[in-house]
């Protein structure tokens, strides 16, 4: 299956079987560091997850990690002798292979679950991210996007703590999807025509985006987060759209979400709507609230009510926007985790939301919170949520210690940075 890499001899397969994830108590987990600090980030990060896991199951659970490769590091390994002239001279889609083998998707369509490291988008005209490449071609529908406070966290805000929200952000359609046309463009002026004919005018040195928001995209992804909410008994799914703008695209998006709302989860649920209609105002016990906002209004609202909101169900762009501007209101992204989900294949990429940061490679200076924050998403969707809980407590309590490195340091008072690989100990200490 995999032409140049080799999984570790111990471990199974996470599979997916009727739609459910089966996971092994041995599971083999492919993974790669990525580029700029993702080497560094990794080596404090894999042993700390490891600890974890030692911890909370005593030795009756254990990861085989199998070591794949992505960014420079695929390069490196694949293709050794190719020069960047020579790379400039392939085609694009054949350009992305060098810097995402072919094994590393197999690796992860078969082994279900990934955690990543940040990628570098390499040189090269019209080379689309990586990132949103593996997003598009395993079909990881759903980003989601947790956002809490960590006590110790140097803020901006008031009242950090108030705010304890998972964000499910649509990942496959919306403007992301890359249909756009630059400004003189042949294909431009075609469309640019072609809307004239319906007696659109637009002007002429316009570039063009498309945004297409689909019935079956909507749908997934708002049945994702009422599952999500269900299973964590959690008491509101917030649509959120602009579709007061965008009637045919944000707010079609509405209307589906409540259409899977109403049709697929009748009992479990009951709408803003019906909850002033029937309940007057007062929330029936064990039912989810399911109601929609404008997306101008959620950065006012996750501000000022922070309480108030529990699930979010976004699209794509909206979901950008407000998963970044949350993880502000929590003191900012260096903690942030994420994770890429289809939850038909049972595919899984849990990574790092920071970039590269190139300035800072290999000096193993820079923050791992955020990629073993993932790592404890990862743990929560395989089953394991008891090492995903000792990763946050470990976090938590050194953070608390301020045994921090220099972006939370920086913002303290007296507080000397330690390294990377010394906040790695410090969360297997404190866990
Ligand atoms: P970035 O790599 O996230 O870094 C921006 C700044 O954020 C850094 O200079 C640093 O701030 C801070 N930072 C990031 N990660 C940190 C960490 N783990 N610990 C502490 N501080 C951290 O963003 P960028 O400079 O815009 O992008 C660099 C490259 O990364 C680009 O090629 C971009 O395409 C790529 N990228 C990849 C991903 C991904 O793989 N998912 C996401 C975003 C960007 P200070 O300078 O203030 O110390």
């Amino acid at each position: 299956m995999f032409q140049k890499i080799q999984p570790p001899s111990d471990g199974e397969k996470i599979e997916m079987r009727d739609e459910k994830l089966f996971v092994p108590d041995n599971p083999i987990i492919p993974y790669f560091v990525g580029d700029g600090i993702g080497p560094d980030i990794f080596k404090a990060t894999l042993p700390t997850l490891d600890a974890a896991v030692q911890k909370a199951y005593g030795g009756s659970k254990k990861i085989s990690w199998f070591k794949i490769y992505a960014g420079d590091e695929a390069r490196a390994f694949y293709n050794p002798e190719l020069t960047d002239e020579e790379l400039l001279k392939i085609p694009i889609d054949e350009q992305r292979n060098v810097y995402l083998p072919k094994d590393t998707l197999n690796a992860i369509r078969e082994y279900k679950v990934a955690l990543k490291g940040p990628l570098t988008t390499p040189i090269g005209e019209g080379f689309r991210s990586l990132n949103v490449g593996i997003r598009q071609i395993l079909d990881l529908y759903v980003c989601v996007r947790p956002v809490k406070y960590f006590q110790g966290v140097p803020t901006r805000t008031k009242f950090p703590e108030e705010l304890d929200i998972v964000i499910f952000r649509e990942n496959s359609e919306d403007v992301y999807s890359g249909i756009e046309f630059a400004k003189d463009d042949e294909n431009q002026k075609k469309l640019l025509k072609l809307l004239r004919s319906m007696g659109k005018v637009i002007r002429e040195d316009s570039g063009i985006g498309i945004k297409p928001i689909s019935e079956t995209g909507s749908k997934r992804l708002v049945r994702a987060a009422i599952k999500y909410a269900i299973e964590k008994n959690l008491p509101l799914v917030t649509l959120v759209h602009k579709g007061n703008i965008m009637k045919y695209t944000e707010g079609a998006f509405k209307n589906w979400g409540y259409e899977v709302a109403t049709s697929e989860f009748r009992e479990q649920i009951i709408t803003e709507d019906e909850l002033w209609d029937k309940h007057d105002g007062k929330m029936p016990e064990g039912k989810i609230l399911i109601n929609d906002r404008i997306a101008d209004i959620i950065f006012q609202h996750i501000l000022l009510r922070s309480s108030e909101f529990s699930v979010l169900a976004t699209m794509n762009l909206n979901g950008d926007y407000i998963s970044d501007a949350a993880a502000a209101i929590v003191g900012g992204l260096g903690m942030a985790p994420g994770a890429n989900i289809n939850y038909v294949t049972g595919v899984m990429v849990a990574e790092a939301t920071h970039g590269t940061a190139p300035k800072y490679t290999d000096m193993d200076k820079v923050n791992p919170s955020s990629v073993m924050l993932s790592a404890a998403i990862m743990f929560d969707y395989m089953g394991w949520p008891e090492a995903g809980e000792l990763i946050q407590r470990g976090i938590q309590r050194a953070v608390a210690n301020k045994e921090v490195t220099y972006d939370l340091a920086r913002q303290m008072d007296n507080v000397t940075p330690i390294k990377c690989s010394e906040f790695g100990h410090a969360v297997v200490k404190y866990m």
